[in-house]
């Protein structure tokens, strides 16, 4: 697992270099523009650079349309960058075949040929490649026993469940032994339940396989947790890459808090009041004090915000009358009207209106609290946890503590 971490503080940089030397993967200078059917430009990557480390899992993920899915198939070589470079194994690869390229992709249609049974398909990669038959089975042995797959070695795809599906897709790309995994929504035909399964699985199996890894998905959960690194796209531009702890913690932008955790985070048009040195929240009966570390940082910055926006995550709101691990303070503290009140089990979601114009947001709440449909309920916010960005721009200006 990779130590190593980053974030891009500014958002048209989309840059990721490091000094560490054993980088298996470089996306250099990477841009890729194609024509749509009326011959207009559609820039669908821009300027992206990353340096992938070896043994790696990196998820790329972001909303549809993002560049996903044509910077890993440009990394497969299925597409040609418009600018830039690919390196792998420090070979510039950027003109080469797929075949050349030391790579294996699965797919989310697993693609398996729904003729052949398991084990030819797991050893058609080896065979077209003229492996000798006592390596093919061994190597395919070893990834279905890895795969957990031996037992259904003569059944045909038609035969299996999606799951056992995806494992002998994975299978056929373990047997290649390649230096990297190039895996473009992989669990994406599953069922929800089997999906965080596999989810599971993938996880343990990259640990014991140990090989870089690059994989795509739209799923914000699947990336958080398969990721060593987690890039996060936007409109073809890399928005933040790092840890996935650290974009939930300290997202660069407004996009990226709103993309990363799930209720997403809640923002509110608020104004931001310099009161005895320090600066305050403050909208309708709002009136909330922010804390010394935010302090400090928007002292010098705050007089150039015209407009801010604030951020809280539905999880850093709590019920004054339940919670106990944030003290209930009037600092601290805002009321609202309950209107949606929906028991999880663990929590309580609860959707309230702060204020007149009847802009919702969401609490995650103490599966403890009384509050019900109408009621006007004390919410506390967990100052520690919160965030301010720059309404014209979208930067986050409290990233840095
Ligand atoms: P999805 O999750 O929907 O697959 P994605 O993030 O993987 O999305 P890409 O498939 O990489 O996005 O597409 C990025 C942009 O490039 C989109 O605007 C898309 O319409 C455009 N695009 C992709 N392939 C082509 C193509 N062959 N010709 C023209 N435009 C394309």
């Amino acid at each position: 697992m990779s130590e190593s971490d980053s974030t891009t503080a500014d958002i048209s940089a989309s840059t990721d270099r490091t000094d560490d030397e054993d980088i298996n993967v470089q996306i250099d200078g990477f841009t890729k523009v194609f024509q749509n059917q009326t011959g207009d430009d559609v820039v669908a990557v821009e300027d992206v650079n990353i340096d992938i480390r070896r043994g790696e899992f990196l998820v790329f993920v972001g909303p549809s349309g993002c560049g996903k899915t044509t910077t890993l198939r440009t990394v497969a070589g299925l597409e040609t960058p418009t600018e830039g470079r690919i390196i792998i194994e420090d070979e510039d690869v950027t003109g080469l075949d797929p075949r050349e390229r030391g790579i294996a992709m699965v797919f989310q249609n697993y693609a398996l040929y729904p003729h052949m049974t398991v084990r030819k398909n797991m050893s058609f990669p080896l065979r077209i490649r003229n492996y000798p038959e006592t390596e093919i089975d061994e190597r395919v042995q070893e990834a279905a026993q890895l795969l957990e797959i031996a037992d259904l070695l003569d059944r045909k795809p038609s035969q299996l469940s999606g799951g056992q599906q995806q494992r002998v897709a994975l299978g056929r790309a373990i047997v290649r032994e390649p230096s990297v995994f190039l895996m473009d929504e992989p669990l994406s035909n599953l069922d929800a339940k089997l999906r965080v399964q596999m989810r599971t699985e993938l996880n343990e199996i990259h640990q014991r396989v140990g090989k870089t890894t690059i994989y795509v998905t739209h799923d914000q959960a699947e990336a958080m947790t398969l990721g060593d690194r987690v890039a996060v796209l936007n409109n073809g531009e890399l928005q933040q890459i790092g840890k996935p702890q650290k974009l939930y913690d300290r997202p660069t932008n407004r996009f990226v808090a709103g993309f990363i955790g799930e209720p997403p985070m809640n923002f509110m048009d608020i104004d931001l009041v310099s009161s005895n040195d320090a600066f305050r929240i403050q909208r309708e009966t709002m009136d909330l004090e922010l804390p010394d570390d935010v302090n400090s940082e928007l002292d010098g910055y705050a007089s150039e915000l015209d407009d801010v926006t604030f951020g809280v995550r539905p999880e850093d709101l709590h019920d004054a009358s339940e919670v106990q691990t944030v003290p209930v303070t009037e600092e601290n503290t805002f009321e609202a009207n309950v209107k949606v009140v929906e028991p999880m089990g663990s929590d309580k979601f609860l959707t309230v209106e702060p204020f007149e114009d009847e802009s919702e947001i969401s609490a995650r709440v103490s599966p403890d609290s009384g509050a019900s449909v109408g009621d006007i309920v004390t919410l506390v916010v967990d100052m520690d946890k919160v965030h301010i960005f720059d309404e014209q721009t979208g930067d986050n200006v409290t990233k840095h503590r």
